[in-house]
């Protein structure tokens, strides 16, 4: 392919919206293009990569087992209906009517109209077990769409969804996709690790995420470099240690004045305290219901926890006017030992059983309690202790205890054990040999293959520009054409483009008349894995030059032109680890 026959613009200056690198590479190299906030066009060089992502996913979907189909991207509102979807997923699902004002979504996910598919077509257990996937655009109206096409609103997701006649299909289903997982991102020239992750309204249910580390990802990550237990902040436990729990010796509550200090840490910097003698109370509402949740004074609530703890459908935390009414302060002086309203639920964090000589908020302002022993002064159930903190670098790991470690993940796919949550929705049964019927066991995985394209960026880039693995390069050598007006040395260039095309290589040949400077910085910028460098005075001391994009100048190897083509393909099939 001749640069000059094609559509490539390369931008110097960094779009005003992009914060993380990958953003501004993906728009500087000319890759894609923003149409609107969290909508993009990609271009040629762009639309290559994502093809060749799509290619390796499919390759490896069919690998596994599993059946392309495409779906509607516009779904009818019954089918949401059916799972009460339709009022749960709330503001982030695009809805819209057609002029018989009959109700669709623009589909974020295709669970409901996968599993009505299936049960329209499955009735026996002879057709089971079967997974069926597509490529489909998914469209979500994020709160904040952001970061290029790692969070935006129209973005490609390959979803798969496996039907199974028992739990133990299902498991080895769940373990096929997750081993089709690995090889997908590692074709992808990815280093994707999966970690648990939480099951969402699924409670416990196994679930695993596939996360591309980078500083710029959105999730937090616990690990241990002891065992490898990886989870994501949202799920990850901790070991609860001997002494976090009694402080004190049995000492009486005394109310101390403490004016204008409403924070743990400005009470613990007036009282010369540190954080963890603190008892942290924060009142949520949980399905609009109020309720105290106590943590340690230097650890966070985790929504998510505590949602499945209360078994809420949200929680959030609540307003002025609840905490005064359910406390009798304002946030800041709020505590468990006697709220004004006698029977708000007070629940705990684990690693508060037990705890004494504790400062809380006296629920009156401007002033806390000391010597507080839960256990004695404050009603909370045993029962109403449990796991709600989010754990910190250090903590101990929940299994060999040793100290982990926090990272950044971009999450580019995920795998999910369903059960019958869907399939119960819907009535999705087979029969099995005796003719009895049972309902269908789900699985659905994910793999978002637009955020993909840009995690390879994010994980691969250097100061000028992007470092593509071959696999996914928008094309795998560039051909730097120094003087396209001589018929001579553009004549080696076309052997040599013709010579790696027979080889199934893809080439582009810079033929523009532009500086070599501009062309280097180009090739550097879009990141092409090799780069030929092919011009008059070269030719006349040798050869051509024939340099990787992740090695530096004094790497170039200089080649005699009809070599040309084979030190290529063999700097290729080295990367490839051929
Ligand atoms: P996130 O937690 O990042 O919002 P999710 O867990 O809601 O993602 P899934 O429903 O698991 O997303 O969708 C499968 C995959 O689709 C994700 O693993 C992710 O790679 C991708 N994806 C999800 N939302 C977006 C988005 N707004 N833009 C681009 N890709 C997305
Ligand atoms: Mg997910």
């Amino acid at each position: 392919m001749k640069w000059t026959k094609t559509l490539i613009q390369t931008l110097r200056e960094n779009p005003g919206d992009a914060e993380i690198d990958s953003h501004k590479l993906l728009i500087r190299a000319g890759l894609a293009r923003k149409v609107a906030g969290g909508l993009y066009a990609y271009l040629p060089l762009g639309m290559r990569s994502l093809k060749k992502i799509q290619q390796i996913v499919r390759e490896e979907m069919d690998r596994a087992g599993a059946q392309e189909i495409v779906s509607p991207i516009l779904q009818p509102a019954e089918l949401w209906r059916t799972t009460g979807r339709w009022d749960t997923m709330g503001p982030n699902m695009f809805k819209l009517r057609d002029r018989g004002e009959h109700e669709f979504a623009l589909g974020p996910t295709a669970e409901e109209v996968f599993t009505d598919l299936a049960k329209g077509m499955i009735s026996s257990y002879r057709q089971l077990p079967v997974t069926i996937y597509q490529i489909q655009w998914k469209f979500r109206d994020e709160t904040r769409p952001r970061f290029g096409l790692m969070r935006s609103k129209e973005f490609l997701m390959k979803d798969a969804y496996s039907f199974d006649v028992d739990a133990e299909g299902a498991d080895k289903s769940y373990w096929t996709m997750y081993r089709a997982y690995e090889r997908i991102f590692a074709r992808c020239g990815l280093k994707a690790v999966p970690v648990q992750a939480d099951g969402g309204d699924m409670g416990d249910s196994l679930t695993h995420e596939f996360h591309v580390l980078a500083d710029a990802g959105e999730d937090g990550i616990a690990f241990c470099e002891g065992c490898g237990y990886a989870a994501n902040l949202e799920k990850a436990e901790r070991k609860v240690g001997n002494g976090e729990w009694g402080m004190g010796n049995g000492e009486a509550v005394e109310e101390i004045p403490t004016p204008n200090a409403k924070t743990i840490e400005e009470v613990a910097a007036f009282m010369g305290l540190s954080p963890d003698a603190f008892v942290k109370s924060l009142v949520y509402l949980a399905d609009g219901k109020p309720v105290m949740v106590c943590v340690p004074g230097d650890r966070d609530v985790n929504d998510v926890k505590l949602k499945h703890f209360l078994g809420a459908k949200a929680v959030a935390l609540a307003d002025f006017g609840t905490v005064l009414a359910a406390t009798g302060a304002n946030a800041g002086f709020v505590g468990p030992v006697r709220p004004a309203d006698a029977s708000l639920r007070i629940v705990a964090d684990v690693s508060l059983k037990g705890a004494s000589g504790r400062i809380v908020g006296a629920n009156k302002d401007d002033f806390h309690l000391k010597n507080v022993d839960l256990a004695r002064d404050a009603k909370i159930a045993d029962a109403d202790y449990a796991d709600l903190t989010t754990v910190k670098a250090g903590d101990a790991c929940p299994h060999c205890g040793r100290p982990m470690v926090i990272k950044r993940g971009i999450e580019v796919g995920q795998v999910f054990k369903l059960g019958t949550k869907y399939s119960a929705a819907f009535n999705a049964t087979y029969k099995n040999d005796k003719l009895e019927e049972h309902i269908m066991i789900m699985g659905c995985y994910g793999v978002g293959v637009s955020r993909t394209l840009q995690a390879v960026i994010e994980q691969s880039h250097d100061k000028d520009g992007i470092v593509w693995p071959a696999s996914v390069a928008p094309y795998q050598v560039c051909i730097c054409l120094l003087d396209p007006a001589d018929a001579g040395v553009a004549k080696v260039a076309e052997d040599l483009e013709a010579a790696l095309e027979a080889q199934g290589v893809d080439v582009i040949v810079d033929d523009r008349a532009e500086r070599p400077g501009v062309k280097f910085k180009d090739a550097d910028l879009i990141g092409f894995p090799v780069r030929v460098v092919v011009g008059a005075k070269g030719l006349a001391n040798g050869g051509v030059e024939v340099k990787r994009r992740s090695e530096d100048k004094s790497a170039t190897r200089i080649v005699a032109p009809a070599d040309a083509a084979q030190a290529v393909a063999d700097l290729l099939k080295e990367d490839a680890g051929a």
